[in-house]
């Protein structure tokens, strides 16, 4: 080794041991090793991450429970090690906190205002990154003064008016947002006519998406995407049920989609949401591409720009072995017979509305797989609210046919390995009965509790036993814990009702 090598090496080495500090450089380093084909540097790297980083980030675990691209090293003692360790850290990071249980009971001030329709002509401007919005809302006042919205805090609002007249209105686009899920909105209220009753409200304003930085949304040239989180239209957060139609205008050379039924007209892109929501999604590309499958009367779309046709076709095809297998397994027939995957070019994460999903996604997967074994399975549990616990209904019972569709359809282990992390994902969650859903700790309580408390009963019961109850389940589309209690009662006995009940409140 001559001086320039050994220099060379030197400073590799101090420009190694300076930047990789972030558990994050850690686990992208182990990750490049692995794609290289480096076992002993995934290792080493590996546990760089675990010793410096494991108690910190012990929920890791989970998530390298299930990582498909770790599943290669499943073999080695050392992953076995690296894996003991992680688990012993997270137990020991969870046992010294308490849960937190953030509870809501159902009871809901059904007296609010809210919207139960928007008819909508949005404007885009991909150049300047501008919106023009002339939206008619119907305004249920329900005899309140007022009805509270957020709206994209860079909006200018022309006027809002109300049979032709200008109807008062407070925005301050300095206010802080009062919707946590929308941190670049600002508050508007609208005050009531005389009359405090049902109401079409016309505003006309106009956004400035320059400074647009918020999850699930994009004002990007090759990526547009508009929806709740940034506000582009008025949000009131007890409308959970609208109906809607927009009516988009955008550049000649892009292609429109989003959450609702979209087709071309002309110049202009009519969606149509017939069905009740509390979203509007809208997205644009001059790359967007579609795929369909229809069998028989369901209809199943993909949707994407950065992503292999022949992964939207696998898509399409892992959609329809889905729905085969749930209409086995379930017996009755899907409630849905339409649904559109959008496949969001970019990094983690993903959206589900009714007849809607959005998905992060380079590459079709495991993950991908998983995901739409969940969503398909809400084409059966779909019928519960959405906006109390009672969402386990749908998220716990969809949670579980993934669960179940990974059983069938994937290898023992890995099964395996998921069963064990959705037991893990609960292992520290607070009770599903009465959890605020809106509170970050519902997740794990619907998804995982949920799921696992579906899957121990079919342990429990036995499988025959276990599938006739959820056939009924689904065949009587109940919407209700309570229902649902009551029909575990007839058919499974008292002690089994006792025991579903327990679980719920463990
Ligand atoms: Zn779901």
């Amino acid at each position: 080794m001559n001086k320039q090598t050994i220099i060379t090496a030197l400073l590799a080495l101090v420009s190694l041991t300076c930047l990789a500090q972030t558990a994050n450089d850690y686990w992208i380093a182990a990750d490049k090793a692995l794609a290289a084909g480096n076992t002993d540097s995934t290792f080493y790297y590996l546990n760089l991450f675990r010793e410096h980083f494991g108690r910190q980030y012990a929920a890791a675990y989970t998530t390298f429970l299930t990582d498909e691209d770790y599943r290669i090293l499943h073999n080695d003692a050392r992953w076995t090690a690296f894996m003991d360790s992680m688990r012993i850290y997270k137990h020991e990071a969870e046992d010294k906190l308490e849960i937190v249980y953030p509870r809501k009971t159902v009871m809901e001030d059904s007296n609010v205002p809210t919207v139960n329709r928007y008819d909508i002509q949005l404007d885009i401007d991909v150049e300047k990154k501008t919106l023009a919005v002339s939206a008619t809302a119907q305004i249920d006042f329900k005899g309140r003064e007022c009805i509270d919205f957020t709206l994209w805090k860079h909006s200018v609002v022309n006027h809002i008016r109300y049979k032709k007249k200008d109807l008062a209105y407070t925005f301050d686009s300095t206010e802080k947002s009062t919707n946590h899920y929308i941190q670049q909105g600002a508050p508007l209220r609208l005050f009531a006519p005389n009359s405090k009753g049902n109401c079409k409200v016309t505003l006309e304003y106009t956004c400035n998406l320059d400074s647009l930085d918020s999850w699930m949304s994009s004002m990007e040239k090759d990526w547009i995407q508009l929806g709740y989180y940034m506000a582009w239209f008025p949000i009131n957060s007890d409308s959970r049920d609208f109906t809607a139609n927009v009516s988009v205008s955008i550049n000649e050379n892009y292609m429109v989609s989003g959450s609702g039924i979209v087709e071309r007209h002309g110049k202009k892109w009519e969606m149509s949401q017939p069905w009740g929501g509390f979203d509007l999604q809208i997205v644009a590309s001059p790359n967007l591409k579609s795929k369909k499958m229809t069998d028989e009367g369901r209809t199943f779309e993909v949707i994407y720009t950065d992503f292999a046709d022949a992964d939207a076709d696998s898509a399409l095809v892992a959609c329809n072995k889905a729905l085969q297998f749930y209409t086995r397994l379930f017996k009755t027939n899907p409630s849905n017979n339409y649904m559109k995957f959008l496949v969001v070019p970019g990094r983690g994460g993903g959206i589900s509305r009714k007849n809607f999903i959005a998905y992060t996604a380079r590459r079709f997967n495991e993950n991908f797989k998983t995901a739409i074994g969940h969503e398909m399975g809400h084409f059966w549990w779909n019928k519960a609210p959405t906006f109390s616990w009672e969402d386990w209904l749908n998220e716990g019972f969809a949670e579980f046919s993934m669960l179940w569709y990974i059983k069938c359809h994937f290898s023992r282990h890995i099964f395996d390995c998921y069963l064990e992390a959705c037991r893990e994902n609960a292992r520290h969650a607070c009770p599903i009965y009465e959890v605020d859903r809106d509170a970050p700790e519902a997740y794990d309580a619907l998804y995982n509790k949920g799921a696992l408390l579906l899957y121990d009963l079919s342990q429990k019961v036995g499988e025959e036993k276990f599938f006739g109850f959820m056939q009924g389940v689904a065949e009587r589309e109940i919407t209700s814990t309570e229902k649902l209690l009551k029909y575990a009662e007839n058919t499974l006995g008292r002690d089994e009702k006792e025991w579903i009940e327990n679980r719920l409140k463990l």
